[in-house]
């Protein structure tokens, strides 16, 4: 199986082409003929030289995700699904916002994490996605607008599909530096945002990259006992361990941080809830954004959405102590946008077409 080339960094490329007996400045042409002018085949890279297209031939393709499903929504929401080379499923999202056009990535096959609302969780992780296979999804969407030909770019890049990208980690770094890099999808770090359920060691690692990349932490609860009921994550890093790691982070790099909490009805969604979560983040105010997400429900788990009175009311509680937030606006819930629903249901109905056909078949 020959390697995706979205998975190298320039650096790895112009590396590669050398040791290959290529010219250094090589790299930038076939860089160039990548990101920016996008062609999804070596021989439409004009000013390349033979040998160079052959040898890249020989070792790397272009494109390995195909197209399975696409759904777009009123909103302008548009979702994917893509098959993998080993037939594994996984799902992409666009989000148009007035600011620009957003893309949602996933990073694992299924993800580990198992928190107790997340439909990806449901699933365990079966592998992790290349830097290839997340760089891939950014430029899928992206020759999806380029034959559109309205001149759209997706400027925005949330790393919150399926998977935890902190237990991924190397090959997350090598996928930023990719999209961020500026000789090709120049894409801002600072309009890039990493969302994790707080692998503590990883944000120290991520505090220490030296990249302006946002970092998101899914708090969800403001204390040990919920926060493990909702995420086992929580026993392995529990508070006294994250608000260290959320600490050095703020210091070593004074940005801000998204603190994601969902909203589930009767159980992390009261005012009692809210004064805990004001409370541990009094100190970091200035730094701190909360996102409070309202719940998208997920078939066979006992959560359900928390009602509009209940999400105002902790909204307010928070904004009269001071913490700054937000209520997450929703895209696409016509089409299961939510993280992973889409590509769930999509296996559920694999699960049963294939049972059908055993039970025809009398097994
Ligand atoms: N694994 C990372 C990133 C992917 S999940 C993380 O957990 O942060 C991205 C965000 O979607 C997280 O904040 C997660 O808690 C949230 N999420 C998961 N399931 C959801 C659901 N059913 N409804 C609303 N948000 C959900
Ligand atoms: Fe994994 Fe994030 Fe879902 Fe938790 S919320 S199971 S960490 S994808």
């Amino acid at each position: 199986m020959k390697t995706s080339i979205y998975g190298l960094t320039f650096e790895q490329l112009t590396d590669w082409l050398v040791d290959h007996g290529e010219k250094k400045f090589r790299s930038k042409q076939v860089w160039e003929w990548l990101y920016q002018k996008r062609v999804t085949d070596f021989d439409d890279m004009k000013n390349v030289n033979q040998s160079c297209i052959d040898v890249l031939k020989e070792n790397f393709t272009i494109e390995t995700l195909s197209e399975e499903i696409k759904q777009e929504s009123e909103d302008g929401t548009v979702k994917y699904l893509f098959k993998l080379h080993d037939g594994n499923i996984i799902e992409t999202v666009l989000m148009r916002f007035n600011y620009g056009l957003s893309v949602c990535v996933t990073t694992q096959v299924g993800c580990n994490i198992g928190c107790s609302f997340c439909a990806s969780g449901v699933l365990r992780k079966n592998r992790d996605l290349t830097g290839g296979e997340i760089t891939e999804q950014i430029m899928k969407v992206q020759h999806d607008l380029d034959g559109k030909q309205k001149g759209e770019r997706v400027s925005h890049i949330v790393v919150m599909g399926i998977g935890e990208p902190f237990d991924n980690y190397d090959n997350l770094i090598d996928f930023l530096n990719v999209v961020n890099d500026k000789k090709g999808l120049s894409i801002g770090a600072r309009h890039i945002t990493v969302s994790t359920s707080g692998i503590a060691p990883k944000m120290y690692e991520f505090a220490d990259e030296g990249i302006q990349i946002n970092l998101a932490l899914s708090i969800h609860a403001p204390n040990n006992e919920l926060r493990t009921q909702i995420m086992k994550i929580n026993r392995a890093y529990p508070l006294e361990k994250l608000m260290p790691a959320i600490d050095y982070y703020l210091e070593k790099t004074n940005r801000r941080i998204t603190f994601e909490y969902i909203l589930l009805k009767d159980v992390n969604d009261h005012v009692k809830e809210a004064h805990q979560l004001a409370d541990l983040l009094m100190d970091k105010k200035h730094l701190s954004y909360v996102n409070l997400i309202p719940y998208n429900p997920v078939a066979d788990n006992p959560y359900e959405r928390s009602d509009k009175e209940a999400i105002l009311n902790f909204y307010q509680t928070l904004m009269d102590r001071g913490i700054k937030c937000g209520v997450r606006t929703e895209h696409g819930t016509d089409i299961d946008a939510a993280c992973g629903q889409l590509r769930s249901k999509q296996i559920e109905k694999e699960k049963a077409r294939k049972k059908g056909k055993k039970e025809k078949a009398g097994v």
